[in-house]
């Protein structure tokens, strides 16, 4: 019997571990299996979110009827910590005679040691272990002309660019039936799982794929002019899919392509798609966080060590968490994130910025809050995206580059649309001072006045961070 091991990888199109299992037991005429390991205290210390394990589990519902139509009868193990993992999964493989655990890597340290430690073990049983890259659309190791890793993205990208100008990477068709099919055990849970927000996504791979497929035929084509508006559906919002596996990257990204080139545009130009450079950013956290090895250990990219350390200021944490910071576009995402478990990227960069940049708090902090919320929490992305954030990434914003809520506010969210559907106290303000109510109007609406003042806030950071500058 042939093994699949799924983690982040939830569905048969462009699956490498689950093509080739599957290649492998029709060539031999042999059986496949497949597991899940749910780890519940590893991902309590990984902070994985409430609505995220929803998903994935709902997902895992899904994967575990297709799968039974291809004969493969998919399990849930349950241990504690990936340190419990190598065990279980050489007990399963022993009492079902498996003799091959197919898998695709997972690029952060933890899942890095947990595979290491699985392919010593099975391997001292005579078991094979065939690891496949998935993960990201490019896994060849880009390296500058002096042989170096980037540490900026700008040239990391242009590599990427001409990589992809020869050709995209293979997409794999779902795999061809090995046996047949088979009946469901019980339903899959997941500990920890909770409900997430079926009426913006579902588990299901084939509603993914239709959604890429609308986004791209529908969308795409005024991303670049939408993308920055939180009040309009101008993204994809595929990122929950992205996090756990349900599309590849690379599907996307010929999608992408299969549109465009309909449309009449050339390889190049759709190369050059503002959609395509976004999945670009998303490999690019991927290739940092592989290698350097650092980022999964939580610590700045920049190693240079800071003289100044990160303010404490619980009230102000607690405000910013919880919508109360009397910044009302700031407040309007933070209510995004706890109600739907997403946030627009705009969004995400701005309430960062005020973490980070006015209210002088460490970012990891703020990671971790939204790990513990985001219905996409990805690792690399998030890491990448806060210490893009709080100058300490690399290639971050520039340490005095500090968002103005106020007039982002009115800049990109101009009529006042998204503060009101998050924020209905503030409905009846003017698209002026919706952005910045009078403390008359704060009153009257009962919304918190201001937790700081932005010019002195500004002021206080620009003097913290240049320390360091
Ligand atoms: C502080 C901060 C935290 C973030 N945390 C996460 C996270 O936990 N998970 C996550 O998937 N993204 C994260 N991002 C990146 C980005 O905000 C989201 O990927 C995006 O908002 C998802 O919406 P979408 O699917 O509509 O994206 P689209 O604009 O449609 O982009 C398509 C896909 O490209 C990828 N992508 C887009 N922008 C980025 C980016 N800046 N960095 C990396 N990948 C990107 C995502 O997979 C996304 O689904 C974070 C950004 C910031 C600034």
């Amino acid at each position: 019997m042939q093994l699949v091991w799924f983690r982040n990888d939830l569905r048969l199109d462009d699956n490498p571990a689950l093509f080739h299992a599957c290649q492998y037991a029709m060539e031999k005429g042999d059986t496949v299996r497949a597991v899940f390991i749910a780890c519940p205290e590893q991902w309590r210390l990984h902070d994985e979110s409430p609505r995220k394990l929803g998903i994935l589990q709902s997902a895992l519902q899904s994967l575990q009827k297709t799968l039974a139509d291809l004969g493969i009868t998919l399990e849930l193990l349950d241990v504690a910590l990936f340190d419990d993992v190598p065990k279980v999964l050489l007990d399963y493989c022993q009492s079902h005679q498996a003799n091959g655990v197919y898998f695709n890597r997972e690029i952060p340290l933890n899942e890095k040691h947990r595979d290491e430690a699985v392919a010593e073990l099975l391997g001292n049983h005579g078991i094979t272990v065939q690891p496949y890259s998935d993960d990201r659309i490019i896994h060849a190791p880009l390296l500058s002309k002096q042989g170096a890793v980037y540490r900026v993205f700008t040239p990391w990208y242009k590599n990427w660019l001409s990589v992809l100008s020869n050709g995209l990477p293979e997409v794999l068709p779902s795999p061809k039936a090995p046996a047949k099919a088979v009946d469901i055990l019980e339903p899959i849970t997941v500990p920890g799982a909770e409900v997430f927000r079926e009426d913006l996504w579902s588990g299901e791979e084939n509603k993914a794929l239709d959604q890429l497929q609308r986004f791209c035929e529908q969308k795409a084509e005024h991303y670049q002019a939408k993308r920055d508006y939180p009040s309009i559906a101008g993204t994809s919002t595929l990122s929950p899919y992205l996090a756990i596996g349900l599309l590849s990257a690379r599907r996307c990204l010929h999608t992408l392509f299969e549109v465009c080139v309909k449309q009449g545009f050339h390889h190049e130009d759709c190369l050059n798609h503002v959609w395509a450079r976004e999945l670009a950013w998303r490999d690019f956290y991927r290739y940092l966080m592989l290698n350097f090895e650092h980022i999964s250990r939580g610590e700045n990219f920049k190693q240079e060590p800071l003289s100044r350390g990160w303010l404490t200021n619980e009230d102000a944490k607690r405000a910013w968490e919880t919508g109360q910071t009397g910044f009302p576009i700031i407040d309007a995402a933070m209510q995004q994130l706890l109600r739907t478990g997403w946030m627009h990227n705009r969004l995400r960069m701005l309430v960062a910025s005020f973490y980070c940049k006015l209210l002088c708090l460490d970012w990891r902090d703020g990671e971790r809050f939204f790990m513990q919320h985001l219905v996409d929490g990805d690792f690399p992305s998030n890491n990448g995206g806060w210490q893009w954030s709080s100058s300490t990434g690399c290639d971050a914003s520039p340490w005095f580059r500090i968002f103005n809520p106020t007039t982002q506010s009115q800049k990109f969210d101009e009529s006042g649309d998204f503060i009101k559907r998050f924020l209905p106290e503030l409905a009846d303000l003017d698209s002026k001072s919706i952005h910045w109510p009078s403390q008359e109007q704060r009153l009257a609406c009962h919304y918190p006045d201001p937790i700081i003042d932005y010019k002195e806030a500004r002021q206080l950071a620009l003097d913290f961070f240049k320390v360091d500058s």
